[in-house]
């Protein structure tokens, strides 16, 4: 699915694999086996949550992480493979789609045998182009298909008119993850970019079209590209990624490409402005088309054609692909089987439709009500807890409470699912498939310029293990896939549920009001409604969680970026914390007791601590810090147990303890 450009999730994962472990059996729902009981609490409480599990659980061969969100993500997918492989065979009308696209997916003889046939019509286009004044109908085909060269383009809510959806074109066209990864100077880096280089080489060699100097092409286009694309951090800041332009302005900034050209090839509906993200880096585009050979341009289109197509090409291109974007990148040795594969692309193209069939068999109505209750009662925490603020103003209170009541709860899977009938699926069609599912999607977000948001649209399918908020729409968003063991189960104890699944709603929540949020008002308008002292306070407030979070070390000399994670940290420390309240406030109508050994209050912070049970290769870290707005699990635990006033009490840790930080910071 195309990612939202604005919308803060609970986990950044890469997709699922492996094999499911066995629940430890509790009382309370607290895996106890996981635990290191020889750690102390107070002085690294990740390790007394989760040391045991830590020593016990290697990371499979064909996994860069592995923790308890992927054991989850695996029980998921062993649901979707039964599902999948049932409709493979065919017998119900409802899941033909995806049984064709699945069993299509699987037959890896089949696209063997095709070899790279099915490419043959776009490349020769691509060898037709002989000035840079053909592109704009060949980018727009390509984009069509999910081939990115160059930009990205699509719709999203206009930012300063949240209610209306506009066309919107973004940096893009690079095959490495992040702008940085062309220009960090560290020796690291430059290995890296040898090793992609080379990738690149055997991709085109692989479809008989390779030579040195034609990977070396490739990166010089790309590098140029990066060089005018923004930061990761600067992307943070909603101001710097929104430049509403006529598409003649657009077309004044790179007079190389024939804007309107692109528009009637993708089929775009009337376009009278769009956001420019970052008009520099639209310059620097033109400057590309400009400045490149008409020959290099064509062997970067080329290899973006087969790095989009890689999945579904030959073996000998899955393979190549996953030793760079696996091995190179996160340390994985194996690839994936190939049937998790095709669930994870089956689940990508068609997932409201898989969603449906999942929803039937993983999602009952009682986890939706419960869950639905638990969202009502960390709501009520939240207002509570901006009623009783010592650092925030009357007028940005009533404010913050107006944003706060007007949040839209979504829960499980869509009120209505999508409607799939204008996409054929051809069995025996992989490429095309994928190709088909991807026109499918762009026409559907093309359809959706200059019309009214639809909020009831979901931007995750039902079977993620991930939760969502949408600043844009102020709506908090938990897929069925996450709500299920460890983060929430019927059956046991509701302390661990309010330090699971409690702790992600009371996160999404808080995400309307971290430093990104925060700048969005009731309606998903980029409208600023504080006032000047109430945000210098808030900035001064999340300095705070930016210099603890700076100095936690990823991996050898890599730190985190406080500043790229600063959201999310915000998040995982108001949304413990509201969640918390919000047990707390319950339990005054039933009895506290002890369950395995553990005080209420105790048992929220371990069910916490246990879902980030989980290890990452260096790879995987490396990449994490360097991308990911999401701090690793030891983080995610001990930086915010340590500024919890509530974690020292219920742990009776001595003020001078390491889970004890001299400084607390807090916002929410
Ligand atoms: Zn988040």
């Amino acid at each position: 699915m195309r990612r939202l450009l604005l919308a803060f999730s609970f986990v950044a994962l890469p997709l699922a694999t492996a094999i499911a472990l066995a629940q430890g059996p509790s009382q309370s729902g607290l895996q106890l086996d996981a635990m290191d009981r020889t750690a102390d609490p107070c002085n690294d409480f990740y390790q007394f949550a989760c040391g045991a599990w830590i020593s016990k659980n290697p990371i499979p061969a064909d996994r860069a992480t592995w923790g308890r969100f992927d054991e989850l993500q695996e029980r998921n997918n062993a649901t979707l493979h039964t599902i999948l492989d049932k409709a493979a065979i065919g017998r119900d009308p409802d899941q033909k789609k995806i049984g064709d696209y699945y069993a299509s997916c699987m037959d890896e003889p089949g696209i063997n045998k095709k070899g790279t046939a099915p490419l043959d019509p776009l490349m020769k286009k691509i060898a037709g182009v002989s000035s840079v004044t053909d592109l704009s109908p060949l980018v727009a085909e390509l984009h069509t298909i999910g081939v990115n060269v160059f930009f990205g383009f699509g719709a999203q809510a206009d930012f300063k008119d949240a209610s209306v959806e506009m066309a919107i074109a973004d940096q893009g066209g690079m095959g490495l993850p992040d702008r940085d990864y062309y220009l960090r100077e560290d020796p690291k880096a430059t290995e890296q970019r040898k090793q992609y280089v080379e990738h690149v080489g055997k991709m085109l060699s692989l479809a008989g079209s390779g030579s040195s100097t034609a990977a070396d092409s490739v990166m010089k286009i790309e590098t140029a590209l990066a060089k005018g694309a923004l930061d990761n951090v600067s992307r943070r800041d909603p101001t710097k990624i929104y430049h509403k332009l006529t598409p003649a302005e657009l077309q004044f900034l790179t007079p190389q490409f024939l804007w309107q050209k692109y528009f009637d090839g993708i089929g775009a509906p009337p376009i009278y402005a769009l956001n420019v993200t970052e008009p520099d880096f639209f310059k620097a585009m033109g400057q590309v088309m400009a400045s490149a050979s008409i020959d290099d341009i064509k062997r970067y289109l080329r290899w973006q054609v087969l790095h989009a197509s890689a999945p579904v090409l030959p073996t000998p291109f899955v393979d190549e692909n996953f030793k760079f974007y696996g091995t190179v990148l996160t340390g994985a040795t194996e690839l994936r089987p190939r049937w998790k594969r095709c669930v994870q692309y089956t689940d990508s193209d068609l997932g409201e439709e898989l969603g449906k069939a999942y929803v039937k068999e993983a999602f009952g109505p009682q986890a939706k009500a419960d869950t639905l209750k638990m969202v009502h009662e960390v709501e009520s925490s939240l207002e509570k807890d901006i009623h009783e603020l010592s650092w925030m103003t009357e007028t940005t209170k009533k404010e913050a409470l107006v944003k706060l009541h007007a949040v839209t709860d979504k829960i499980g899977y869509p009120d209505r699912w999508r409607d799939y009938s204008a996409l054929t699926i051809v069995r025996g069609d992989a490429l095309g498939n994928s190709q088909r599912a991807n026109a499918f999607e762009f026409h559907r977000q093309l359809n959706k310029i200059g019309k009214p948001v639809d909020k009831t649209e979901w931007g995750m399918t039902p079977p993620t293990v991930n939760a969502y908020y949408n600043p844009l729409e102020n709506n908090i968003n938990f897929p069925a896939g996450i709500l299920q063991t460890p983060f929430y189960n019927a059956k046991t104890d509701r302390a661990v549920n309010y330090g699971g699944s409690g702790a992600v709603i009371g996160h999404e929540l808080t995400h309307g009001f971290d430093d990104q949020g925060r700048q969005f008002d009731a309606r998903g308008n980029l409208k600023d409604w504080w006032t000047p002292a109430d945000a210098k306070a808030f900035t001064e407030r999340a300095q705070c969680f930016v210099d603890e979070y700076s100095q936690f070390t990823a991996i050898d000399d890599v730190k985190l970026n406080g500043k790229l994670t600063l959201g999310e940290n915000t998040a995982d420390n108001g949304g413990l914390r509201i969640s918390l309240m919000a047990y707390l406030a319950t339990l005054a109508a039933e009895p506290s007791s002890t369950i395995d050994g553990f005080t209420p209050e105790q048992r929220v912070f371990l069910g916490w601590g246990q879902v980030w049970c989980e290890k990452r290769r260096p790879e995987a870290l490396r990449l994490m810090a360097q991308t990911n707005p999401h701090s690793p699990g030891r983080y995610r635990v001990n930086g915010v147990v340590s500024n919890m006033p509530e974690f020292q009490k219920a742990f009776s840790c001595k003020p001078d303890a390491p889970m004890v930080r001299p400084t607390q910071c807090s916002v929410w």
